[in-house]
Protein backbone atom coordinates (compact mmCIF):
# COMPACT_ATOMS: atom_id res chain seq x y z
CA UNK A 1 0.00 0.00 0.00
CA UNK A 2 1.08 3.32 -0.85
CA UNK A 3 0.12 6.58 -0.04
CA UNK A 4 0.52 9.62 -2.32
CA UNK A 5 0.40 13.04 -0.56
CA UNK A 6 0.10 15.18 -3.44
CA UNK A 7 -1.54 16.03 -6.74
CA UNK A 8 2.73 16.87 -7.36
CA UNK A 9 3.67 13.72 -6.18
CA UNK A 10 0.74 11.83 -8.30
CA UNK A 11 2.53 13.48 -11.53
CA UNK A 12 5.25 12.19 -11.34
CA UNK A 13 4.12 8.53 -11.47
CA UNK A 14 3.50 9.54 -15.21
CA UNK A 15 6.22 9.82 -18.21
CA UNK A 16 6.97 13.35 -19.16
CA UNK A 17 4.99 12.67 -22.40
CA UNK A 18 1.38 12.26 -19.84
CA UNK A 19 1.81 14.79 -17.42
CA UNK A 20 0.21 17.76 -19.05
CA UNK A 21 -2.74 15.32 -19.82
CA UNK A 22 -3.53 14.20 -16.16
CA UNK A 23 -6.18 15.77 -14.19
CA UNK A 24 -8.07 14.77 -10.94
CA UNK A 25 -11.49 13.27 -10.60
CA UNK A 26 -13.36 14.97 -7.50
CA UNK A 27 -13.45 11.68 -6.00
CA UNK A 28 -9.95 11.82 -5.28
CA UNK A 29 -8.48 12.97 -2.43
CA UNK A 30 -4.92 13.03 -0.58
CA UNK A 31 -3.30 11.46 1.16
CA UNK A 32 -4.15 9.31 -1.92
CA UNK A 33 -4.25 5.23 -0.87
CA UNK A 34 -3.34 3.14 -4.14
CA UNK A 35 -2.93 -1.41 -3.27
CA UNK A 36 -2.25 -2.39 -6.47
CA UNK A 37 -4.13 0.14 -9.04
CA UNK A 38 -6.31 3.30 -9.26
CA UNK A 39 -8.74 3.99 -11.58
CA UNK A 40 -10.21 7.27 -12.51
CA UNK A 41 -11.89 9.20 -16.15
CA UNK A 42 -12.14 12.53 -16.27
CA UNK A 43 -14.04 13.21 -19.96
CA UNK A 44 -12.57 10.92 -22.72
CA UNK A 45 -9.61 10.11 -20.52
CA UNK A 46 -9.15 7.14 -18.57
CA UNK A 47 -6.12 7.30 -15.91
CA UNK A 48 -4.48 4.13 -14.19
CA UNK A 49 -2.26 4.20 -11.40
CA UNK A 50 -0.68 0.86 -10.83
CA UNK A 51 1.95 -1.50 -9.19
CA UNK A 52 3.56 -4.56 -11.22
CA UNK A 53 1.96 -7.64 -9.39
CA UNK A 54 5.23 -9.79 -7.55
CA UNK A 55 5.65 -12.15 -9.96
CA UNK A 56 5.90 -9.52 -12.65
CA UNK A 57 9.40 -8.47 -14.10
CA UNK A 58 8.54 -4.91 -14.23
CA UNK A 59 9.15 -3.90 -10.55
CA UNK A 60 7.21 -3.03 -7.78
CA UNK A 61 7.07 1.11 -8.12
CA UNK A 62 3.68 2.93 -8.89
CA UNK A 63 3.52 3.76 -13.04
CA UNK A 64 0.60 6.24 -13.96
CA UNK A 65 -0.47 5.71 -17.69
CA UNK A 66 -3.06 8.43 -19.77
CA UNK A 67 -5.83 6.70 -21.97
CA UNK A 68 -8.04 8.27 -24.66
CA UNK A 69 -10.81 6.53 -24.92
CA UNK A 70 -12.32 6.66 -29.00
CA UNK A 71 -16.36 7.28 -28.39
CA UNK A 72 -17.12 6.83 -31.84
CA UNK A 73 -17.24 2.86 -31.15
CA UNK A 74 -20.41 1.35 -32.43
CA UNK A 75 -22.23 1.17 -28.72
CA UNK A 76 -23.69 -2.22 -28.51
CA UNK A 77 -20.13 -4.35 -29.93
CA UNK A 78 -18.97 -7.23 -27.76
CA UNK A 79 -15.31 -7.47 -27.27
CA UNK A 80 -12.90 -8.83 -25.36
CA UNK A 81 -10.66 -6.64 -23.22
CA UNK A 82 -7.01 -7.35 -23.59
CA UNK A 83 -6.28 -7.27 -20.18
CA UNK A 84 -8.75 -8.91 -18.05
CA UNK A 85 -9.90 -11.15 -21.18
CA UNK A 86 -13.40 -10.86 -19.94
CA UNK A 87 -15.77 -10.57 -22.82
CA UNK A 88 -18.46 -7.68 -22.64
CA UNK A 89 -21.38 -6.25 -24.34
CA UNK A 90 -22.80 -2.88 -24.48
CA UNK A 91 -19.72 -1.40 -25.76
CA UNK A 92 -18.26 -1.52 -22.38
CA UNK A 93 -14.72 -2.77 -24.27
CA UNK A 94 -13.51 0.29 -25.92
CA UNK A 95 -10.31 0.92 -27.94
CA UNK A 96 -8.15 3.01 -25.60
CA UNK A 97 -5.00 4.40 -26.61
CA UNK A 98 -2.07 5.98 -24.72
CA UNK A 99 1.32 7.66 -26.09
CA UNK A 100 4.48 5.54 -26.81
CA UNK A 101 6.21 8.59 -27.63
CA UNK A 102 5.73 11.71 -28.76
CA UNK A 103 4.37 10.56 -32.32
CA UNK A 104 2.84 7.07 -31.93
CA UNK A 105 0.60 5.88 -30.17
CA UNK A 106 -1.40 2.28 -29.32
CA UNK A 107 -4.81 1.42 -29.15
CA UNK A 108 -5.57 -1.37 -27.03
CA UNK A 109 -9.51 -2.86 -26.22
CA UNK A 110 -10.19 -2.57 -22.54
CA UNK A 111 -13.13 -2.35 -20.44
CA UNK A 112 -13.42 1.28 -20.67
CA UNK A 113 -13.38 2.48 -17.17
CA UNK A 114 -10.37 0.32 -16.45
CA UNK A 115 -12.57 -1.34 -13.24
CA UNK A 116 -11.23 -5.04 -14.03
CA UNK A 117 -7.73 -3.44 -12.91
CA UNK A 118 -8.92 -3.02 -9.42
CA UNK A 119 -9.38 -6.02 -7.34
CA UNK A 120 -12.37 -4.66 -5.30
CA UNK A 121 -14.76 -2.99 -7.84
CA UNK A 122 -17.11 -5.26 -10.48
CA UNK A 123 -16.94 -4.38 -13.83
CA UNK A 124 -19.48 -6.53 -15.07
CA UNK A 125 -22.73 -6.13 -16.54
CA UNK A 126 -26.01 -8.21 -17.44
CA UNK A 127 -24.59 -8.36 -21.14
CA UNK A 128 -21.20 -10.03 -20.70
CA UNK A 129 -20.05 -13.63 -21.04
CA UNK A 130 -19.01 -14.83 -17.76
CA UNK A 131 -15.81 -15.62 -17.35
CA UNK A 132 -15.96 -17.43 -13.57
CA UNK A 133 -13.43 -15.14 -11.97
CA UNK A 134 -13.70 -13.42 -8.59
CA UNK A 135 -12.14 -9.50 -8.56
CA UNK A 136 -9.34 -10.48 -7.42
CA UNK A 137 -7.78 -13.03 -9.78
CA UNK A 138 -9.56 -10.99 -12.92
CA UNK A 139 -7.58 -8.09 -11.50
CA UNK A 140 -4.06 -9.98 -11.21
CA UNK A 141 -4.06 -10.92 -13.93
CA UNK A 142 -5.10 -7.54 -15.60
CA UNK A 143 -2.54 -6.03 -13.81
CA UNK A 144 0.01 -8.53 -15.11
CA UNK A 145 -1.10 -8.21 -18.53
CA UNK A 146 -0.66 -4.30 -18.36
CA UNK A 147 2.37 -4.45 -16.53
CA UNK A 148 4.40 -6.44 -19.02
CA UNK A 149 2.86 -3.69 -21.52
CA UNK A 150 3.92 -1.04 -20.01
CA UNK A 151 7.57 -2.75 -19.49
CA UNK A 152 8.10 -3.36 -22.58
CA UNK A 153 6.72 -0.37 -24.42
CA UNK A 154 5.69 2.38 -22.25
CA UNK A 155 8.72 2.97 -19.23
ZN1 LIG B 1 -10.90 -5.65 -18.52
Amino acid sequence: MSALTSEAELRLLFRETDRDEVELAPELTFPLAVESARTWSVGPRVFLVFRAPADARAGARLRGIVFHRNSGALPDVVAMCEWCHAVRGNGRVKLLSCKTDDRRRLGLYLCSDLACLEPTRDPRGPDDIPDGLDGAERARRALLRAAELAARRLF
